[in-house]
């Protein structure tokens, strides 16, 4: 079976209103990025990491999915092609918008803000929107709970499942990368790495503009521009890729 790999940061979720975070004012603004996101010394900070991501769960819970989330959702059957298509999300985002529109199974590379993880025996638990209120680890006890986000300096395990859902795709397959500036992950050499091998069948960039970090040689079809703007092009792209 096809499938559409659809890989996406921040420029994803920044029309719902999360992209205050990295403005001037906002939330990051105030922390200081290497004291409430650092594997190193987190738990040195512990208060001031878990006020952060509280702030954060807080916000996320005030922002809603927007049209792009909404149209992911509809995939592939909104696309009306015969075929059948394995759709794949693999997003760098921490929210819950894509599962909030609708869309199942999302690999988050970089953790999942509702969640609260135990570093010492790895169980996970859902807060929703809620402060977490320190206190033991319901399963093994341990005191220092950790937001299930991956810090800096912090081992990404998702990282090994990306590498290996690319290097399975071949030409009858598609990549759509949404609203990533591709200074975290390099997503231009991974697929460029790919190419080397057997190409993608297509891949489209839709970001607001372009990025030193994103290399556009890799790309069939770009899209510069707010992206619930991009869909009707996005939808038609595909439709044509996989209609054919
Ligand atoms: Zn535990």
């Amino acid at each position: 079976m096809p499938k559409l790999v659809v890989f996406s940061g921040a420029g994803l979720s920044a029309e719902s209103g999360l992209e205050t975070f990295r403005d001037n004012g906002g939330l990051w603004a105030q922390y200081d990025p290497m004291k409430v996101c650092n594997y190193e010394n987190w738990l040195e900070n512990f208060a001031l990491v878990h006020r952060f991501y509280n702030l954060r769960r807080e916000e996320l819970g005030k922002v809603q999915p927007n049209a792009m989330h909404k149209f992911l959702a509809t995939l592939p059957h909104s696309l009306k092609v015969k075929q059948d298509i394995e759709v794949i999300h693999i997003t760098q985002n921490v929210d819950d918008l894509l599962e909030r529109a609708g869309v199942s199974n999302v690999i988050h590379l970089h953790g999942e803000l509702c969640k609260i993880i135990c570093p010492k025996c790895e169980h996970i638990f859902d807060i929703g929107y809620t402060h977490f209120e320190p206190h033991n680890c319901p399963n093994c006890d341990y005191t220092k709970l950790k937001p299930f986000i991956v810090f800096f300096y912090e081992r990404a395990p998702k990282y090994m499942m990306m590498h290996d859902i690319f290097a399975q795709l071949g030409s009858r397959d598609c990549v759509l990368v949404i609203g990533t500036s591709g200074n975290v992950v390099d997503i231009s050499s991974i697929i460029a790495l790919r190419g080397n091998s057997t190409k993608i069948g297509y891949t489209i960039l839709n970001n607001l503009q372009p990025c030193p970090s994103i290399a556009e040689s890799v790309f069939d079809k770009i899209f510069y521009k707010p992206t619930t703007q991009a869909i009707p092009e996005i939808q038609q792209e595909l439709r044509h890729f996989f209609a054919s």
